[in-house]
C-alpha cells in the first residue's frame, strides 16, 4: 500500500507482531501474495468479519482479548460450516504504532490461531480509525460443508452452550437494562462478549449429521431467520428451552435477560438442525466436541418462526436482533 508509511515503519512493525510460524503455507508474510496449497478432494471455506471501533466493540477494549476476539468471530464462520480453520489475513487500520498494544493484539490472536491450527499467511496494515478485519480459510471435503440451506421439515433445532450472556456483557459495560449480577457472574458475561469461544469441533463433529447450521453472532431469532429463509421452512422454538448460563438463570424471567436469549448478539454459539432420528448421534458429537447442546425446538412446514412461551402463548422479541442499517 502506498502512502501514510514511515520509513522501515509498517514493515518492522509487520515482523515484531505479525510474522509468525506458517508451516503448511509454501510461502506466507513477507512477499505480494501468499502461497497456500488445498488438499484434493477438499473445497475452501473463505470468509471475512470487520470489527470497527465504536461500532464492534468498545473504545478501550483490552487489546489481547480484540486479537483473540478478531479471530473467534471468523473462526466461528468456519465452526458454522464445519470448516477446518487453516490460513488466516489480518487488515488493520492504527491511529499510531502502540507496540505495547500491538503485542497484547498479537499474543491475543496468535493464542487463538494456535490452538486451532491457523496460520496467519497475510494482511495489510494502514493508519487509520482502529478497526480489524480478518479473513478466514477453511477446508472442508467437498459437499460436506454444513449450509444454511438443509433444514428440512420434521428437523429438531439445536443451540450449543448458552445464550444471551454476550448481550448482557455489553449491556454491563455500555449502562444498559441488567438484572443485579454479583461480580463473578457479570465478569463472565463480559468474557462471553470479548473473548468467544469459537465452537470449531463442534461443527467439524457435526458434519454428516447437521442439515444446517450457522452461528450466532446477531440474535437467535434473527439468525434462525436465515436458516428458515434459506432453506424455505417455519420453525416453532420453545423459549423456555433456550439454554441459559449459570450467570443468566437466576434472573430467566426477567424481560432483560429474555430479550438477550432471543435477540442478544455476540453469542457465537452454534445453531443447528438435525433429523430427530439423530439426537443419539448430535448427543456423541457435542460430547466428543466438549460442549453442551439443547433442543430448543422443531422444522415445520411454511415460513415463520414461531416462539412458544412457558404458558404456550407466542412470544415476540422486541427487537428482532443486530442490524447495522435497521
Ligand atoms: P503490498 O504493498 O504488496 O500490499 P504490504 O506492504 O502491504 O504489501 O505487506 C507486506 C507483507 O506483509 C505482505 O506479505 C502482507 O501480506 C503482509 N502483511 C501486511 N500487514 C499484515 C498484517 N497486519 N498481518 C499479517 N501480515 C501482514
Ligand atoms: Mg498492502
Amino acid at each position: 500500500m502506498p502512502g501514510g508509511r514511515q520509513a522501515g515503519g509498517e514493515f518492522s512493525l509487520i515482523a515484531r507482531h505479525f510474522t509468525w510460524p506458517t508451516p503448511s503455507a509454501d510461502l506466507g508474510v513477507g512477499d505480494d501474495a501468499a502461497l497456500l496449497r488445498v488438499a484434493p478432494g477438499m473445497q475452501l471455506a473463505v470468509s471475512t468479519d470487520l470489527l470497527v471501533e465504536g461500532t464492534h466493540f468498545l473504545a478501550g477494549t483490552d487489546p489481547g482479548r480484540l486479537g483473540h476476539k478478531s479471530l473467534a468471530v471468523n473462526l466461528s464462520d468456519m465452526a458454522a460450516m464445519g470448516a477446518r480453520p487453516r490460513f488466516a489475513l489480518l487488515a488493520l487500520a492504527l491511529p499510531s504504532v502502540d507496540d505495547p498494544w500491538l503485542s497484547a493484539f498479537s499474543a491475543g490472536m496468535q493464542a487463538l490461531a494456535g490452538a486451532h491450527g491457523a496460520e496467519l499467511v497475510g494482511g495489510d496494515t494502514t493508519r487509520g480509525p482502529l478497526s480489524v478485519c480478518v479473513t478466514i480459510l477453511g477446508e472442508v471435503p467437498a459437499g460436506q460443508a454444513l449450509r444454511r440451506d438443509g433444514a428440512q421439515v420434521g428437523d429438531e433445532v439445536w443451540v450449543s452452550g448458552t445464550l444471551g450472556d454476550a448481550a448482557i456483557g455489553l449491556a454491563l459495560l455500555t449502562g444498559g437494562d441488567v438484572p443485579s449480577l454479583d461480580a463473578t457472574a457479570a465478569a463472565a458475561c463480559i468474557r462471553r462478549l470479548e473473548a468467544p469461544v469459537p465452537r470449531v469441533e463442534l461443527g467439524l463433529a457435526l458434519r454428516g449429521i447437521a442439515s444446517a447450521a450457522l452461528d450466532v453472532s446477531d440474535g437467535f431469532a434473527a439468525d434462525l431467520g436465515h436458516v428458515l429463509e434459506r432453506s424455505g421452512v417455519g420453525a416453532r422454538i420453545e423459549v423456555a428451552c433456550l439454554p441459559t448460563s449459570a450467570a443468566l438463570a437466576p434472573f430467566a424471567g426477567e424481560p432483560a435477560v429474555r430479550e438477550a436469549l432471543l435477540a442478544g448478539g455476540d453469542d457465537y454459539e452454534l445453531c443447528f438442525t438435525a433429523p430427530a432420528s439423530a439426537a443419539g448421534d448430535v448427543g456423541r458429537a457435542a460430547a466428543r466436541a466438549g460442549v453442551a447442546v439443547t433442543r430448543v425446538g422443531r422444522i415445520v412446514a411454511g415460513d415463520g418462526l414461531v416462539l412458544v412461551g412457558s404458558d404456550g402463548r407466542s412470544v415476540q422479541p422486541a427487537r428482532p436482533g443486530f442490524d447495522h442499517f435497521g
